[in-house]
């Protein structure tokens, strides 16, 4: 028997398993394939900054409470596990293209009042700082402090760590079922049998609804879809990521070009498309001509986990004592992987979490029958 059970082996589930494990708890992770092989895996791994003392909005408090994770979870699980999950301050440049110039000074100030340090660029300044961008471009504003994860590498080098400390990790092990006694789930059950505990945390990402519909509960979570092309050239043009509206470039040291990303609500269709593959690419040669001589490298896409209103569900589930809800992070679970691993251990020990978990409570989108 454990003291907890955590089905989805995503980026939310391992962390909260090895924020557990280090704690002294036992824990199980089950994945109904391998681990870290959907949206983790999938996403760009950008870590945009934020600051505390500004934070006015509960998601903007989430990512003010994780950014300043990341240097010490990173340094953790590379003494660890021996990778390094590439973990960067990269800086960010943000561009206004023509579509978005009407938005441009509150998208600035948006930015300010985060306290972060906003760089503003004129077109001089912009041109003088990045010379690889596309004439067109006119204005811009720079985040020295916006970082970067690989994501995949990140994955790596937390399921390495998981293992070394003992968490019982169970692949190709899909939860199809749950025991339960009254108000507590007791096990949950694999096609192998029951594997009992004694709290149950779900972070199954997008497919988490039909995991709580083996209990009878309704779960207002979607997935929503997201394309990513893949490019890389042999000297790198660019090491900042570059913004422009919801679109980006996303550079790797080591040549590669991650341009994303289109956004879809297609079910559970991971497919790319040719619209989205020629979108993507149009976007990234429209802001940086140089990327005409850029080597296509692949495309794949992933499903963000999105909550009725985009915020994640954190907390309790209503109707059982010892059930806990880890899911729906939509565009930002990367980043606030590390805070949530956080809150949810504060929670299952029984002490008070660092920030008010009630903006991210169940009740706003999960009904018991
Ligand atoms: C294109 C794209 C770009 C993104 N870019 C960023 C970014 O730059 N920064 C950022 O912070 N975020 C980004 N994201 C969002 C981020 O990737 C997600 O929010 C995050 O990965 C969600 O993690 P998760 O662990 O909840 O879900 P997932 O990674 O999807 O993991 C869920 C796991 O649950 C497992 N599972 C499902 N059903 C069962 C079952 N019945 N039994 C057992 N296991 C089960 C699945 O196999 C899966 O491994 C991006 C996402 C996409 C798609």
């Amino acid at each position: 028997m454990m003291d907890v059970n955590i089905i989805g082996g995503g980026v939310i589930g391992l962390s909260i398993a090895y924020e557990l494990v280090k704690q002294g708890l036992t824990v199980a992770v089950f994945d109904r394939q391998q681990f870290g092989e959907e949206a983790s895996w999938a996403g760009a791994g950008m870590l945009p900054p934020a600051k505390m003392e500004c934070a006015t909005t509960p998601g903007g408090q989430l990512r003010a409470a994780s950014q300043p994770l990341w240097p010490e979870w990173s340094r953790c699980l590379q003494e660890e596990s021996g990778i390094d999950n590439g973990y960067l301050n990269c800086g960010g440049l943000h561009v206004s293209l023509s579509e978005e110039v009407a938005d441009w000074q509150n998208y600035v100030d948006d930015w300010r009042r985060t306290g972060t340090v906003v760089e503003e660029l004129d077109s001089v300044s912009l041109r003088e700082r990045a010379p690889f961008l596309s004439e067109q471009i006119q204005s811009g504003f720079y985040l020295p402090e916006m970082g970067q994860v690989r994501n995949p590498r990140h994955m790596k080098a937390l399921l390495s760590a998981c293992a070394s400390r003992g968490v019982a990790l169970h692949a190709g092990a899909p939860v199809i079922g749950f025991k339960t006694e009254g108000e507590n789930v007791t096990g949950v059950r694999t096609p192998s049998g029951v594997h009992r505990a004694g709290q149950t945390v779900i972070a199954g990402g997008a497919w988490s609804p039909e995991v709580l519909s083996r209990l009878g509960i309704q779960c207002d979570l979607i997935p929503v879809q997201g394309q990513i092309v893949l490019l890389s050239m042999k000297r790198l043009l660019f090491r900042q990521v570059i913004e422009a509206g919801r679109r980006y470039l996303v550079p790797r040291s080591d040549g590669k070009i991650l341009i994303g990303s289109t956004e879809k609500q297609a079910g559970f269709n991971k497919e790319n498309t040719a619209e989205g593959v020629a979108g993507l690419i149009a976007f990234a040669q429209s802001v940086v001509p140089g990327l005409k001589e850029a080597t296509f490298e692949r495309a794949w896409a992933g499903l963000r986990p999105k909550s009725i209103d985009g915020l994640p569900y954190l907390g309790r589930v209503a109707g059982y004592q010892n059930l806990i809800m880890a899911a729906g992070h939509y565009r930002d679970g990367l980043q606030l992987s590390p805070i949530t691993a956080k809150l949810i251990r504060q929670l299952i020990c029984g002490e008070e979490p660092e920030i008010s978990l009630e903006p991210f409570s169940c009740s706003r989108g999960i009904q018991t029958d």
